[in-house]
């Protein structure tokens, strides 16, 4: 508890789910009241709840408009989908029929909803049960006649969970978000590190006062209540180091070069279009991984061969002629994908996932292919293939890339045969990178790292043994090295490339390719200006 006569520092240990560091003000946010008013009719209630329905609708529609990036577009749209899905609204309405109010109908009608998406044994599926507790409390709220809850700038928010629309519907200059419930992969937490706002979950936020002020580590997913003069001295001191590197990031306009002059290539990671429209693409070296399952996720039908081409295409005229890293369908483990992956498969991670799953479905894979040859005419287009574990797969892959470019041409359309490269995500592949038939490597060491250590990347008591350990760097030096020799080129995609701290040792391992999150792009550029030789 408390001690506010004399303001003991208190230290609250959570979980880190987005990096960076904020200071100021405790706000608690309170869960959304069910409307207590009982007197209405039934005809009333019906019209309260139809015009709840439809204010959610529109408040749903003008945050999608001002969303400006992927993540948070599908979250917005899955939320729309629901509220227009029948099977989710009538047995609400079937319950005012019967005489009750509309907001325990409403109530009534989604929680086992909700609580069925917090059994899932996929973590996917647990983390989406947040986006349907917001919609609940969206509607409830409208029907107790509230507004939508404002949080202002400036203040680090601590509640139960945070529904992504409050999120996105922020101003988090300055700010940070502390939960009891979420894990780095609930959407809220992809929301935050996308936009630079830190985070921490798994905290006992009921013993916190609100309107203390708090010290939020989202790096060290710490808590410090009271901070004293020296903790906020430090924390305006890292603030002060971390926006200089930023500085020292973007104002490197144009190629980035080590202390000693040697050029790396820094590229960066999308999802989307949505990404595109806020970065110059003279500023970077091209798109060095776009992972296409989110253009299949959070929808009711698979995006048609067309759909996909148009994405594509745009995606390389916004490269004016740099390189576009389309990775292929690397749906299942973490990312299921309806009417696609298997729900509930043993151990997903280590199951029918990335090559593994296009192989299974070669109409969905042909599509795809064949909106890449079609596109690979409008750019600098490289096709990647993920979770490649032997040889064959490859050799199969380049096999249906050929038939659907030759397809096309039979048909009278244009197409190309863009090189086909292959992630180093899988041990296997990386030990015996020398047999692969791949035009380029791209590593991926977010898996590469879980499957070195036998430790799920989405398991927080593992995060020690989850990391880029020595054993995972032999690897990356391993495959740098042979790609060198046989005058391929390697970059690394995953977020180790992202983390500052570690561009020098993997510059020594002779990694002179990066691909980054947008957010990495500054930091990661002034780490490898920086860097002037061998430190190990
Ligand atoms: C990786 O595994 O490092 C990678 C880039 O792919 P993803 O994170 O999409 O699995
Ligand atoms: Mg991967």
């Amino acid at each position: 508890m408390d001690d506010k006569s004399h303001r003991a520092v208190r230290r609250v240990q959570g979980r880190s789910a987005a990096p960076g560091i904020a200071l100021g003000p405790l706000l608690r946010l309170a869960p959304a009241k069910h409307d207590a008013r009982q007197h209405r009719s039934v005809a009333e209630e019906h019209q309260a709840l139809v015009d709840a329905l439809a204010a959610s609708q529109e408040a749903l529609g003008l945050l999608a408009g001002d969303a400006g990036d992927a993540d948070a577009e599908a979250i917005l749209a899955f939320q729309m989908a629901l509220l227009e899905d029948d099977n989710l609204t009538a047995p609400a309405f079937t319950l005012i029929a019967q005489g009750e109010v509309a907001s325990r109908a409403w109530s009534a009608a989604i929680d086992p909803e909700i609580a069925s998406y917090e059994e899932a044994s996929d973590s996917y599926f647990r983390a989406r049960a947040s986006d349907l507790r917001d919609l609940r409390d969206r509607v409830l709220r409208y029907l107790a006649g509230e507004c939508e809850q404002i949080v202002p700038s400036g203040v680090i928010v601590a509640a139960d969970d945070m529904p992504p629309s409050t999120f996105l519907a922020t101003d988090w200059r300055d700010g940070g978000v502390v939960l009891r419930r979420g894990s780095p992969s609930s959407h809220v937490a992809i929301l935050a590190r996308s936009r630079g706002v830190p985070m921490i979950v798994g905290v006992d936020v009921d013993h916190l006062g609100d309107g203390s002020d708090v010290l939020l580590d989202g790096d060290a997913g710490t808590l410090i209540i009271d901070p004293d003069a020296e903790m906020r001295a430090i924390f305006y001191q890292r603030r002060a180091e971390q926006s200089a590197v930023r500085q020292a990031g973007t104002s490197l306009r144009g190629p980035a070069f080590t202390a000693s002059g040697e050029r790396v290539r820094v590229m960066i990671n999308v999802t989307g279009l949505a990404e595109l429209s806020r970065l110059n693409p003279a500023e970077v070296d091209g798109i060095g991984l776009m992972r296409t399952e989110f253009l299949f996720q959070g929808r009711e039908n698979l995006p048609t061969e067309e759909e996909q081409y148009q994405i594509y295409r745009r995606m390389l005229e916004w490269a004016a002629g740099k390189p576009v890293t389309m990775r292929t369908l690397d749906a299942g483990g973490d990312k299921p994908i309806k009417g696609l992956t298997q729900a509930g498969g043993i151990n997903p991670f280590l199951g029918v996932r990335g090559v593994r799953l296009s192989l299974r479905n070669l109409d969905v894979f042909r599509a795809q292919l064949r909106a890449l040859a079609r596109a690979a005419v409008a750019g600098n287009l490289k096709v990647m293939i993920p979770m490649v574990t032997v040889p064959e797969e490859l050799d199969r892959c380049r096999a249906l890339l050929e038939e659907a470019r030759e397809e096309l041409r039979r048909e009278g359309q244009v197409a190309q045969m863009p090189p086909l490269g292959m992630m180093v995500e899988v041990p296997a592949a990386a030990l015996a990178i020398e047999d692969f038939n791949a035009d380029f490597f791209s590593i991926g060491s977010n898996d590469l790292i879980q499957y070195v250590a036998a430790a799920s990347r989405d398991e927080p008591q593992l995060a020690d043994l989850a990391r880029p350990s020595r054993a995972v760097f032999n690897l990356i030096g391993h495959v740098v090295k042979y790609a060198d020799s046989s005058g391929r080129e390697t970059s690394l995609c995953g977020d180790l490339a992202g983390d500052p701290e570690q561009v020098a040792a993997l510059l020594d391992q002779g990694l002179r390719t990066f691909s980054v999150v947008p957010g990495a792009l500054g930091p990661v550029r002034a780490a490898i200006a920086r860097y002037s030789g061998v430190t190990a």
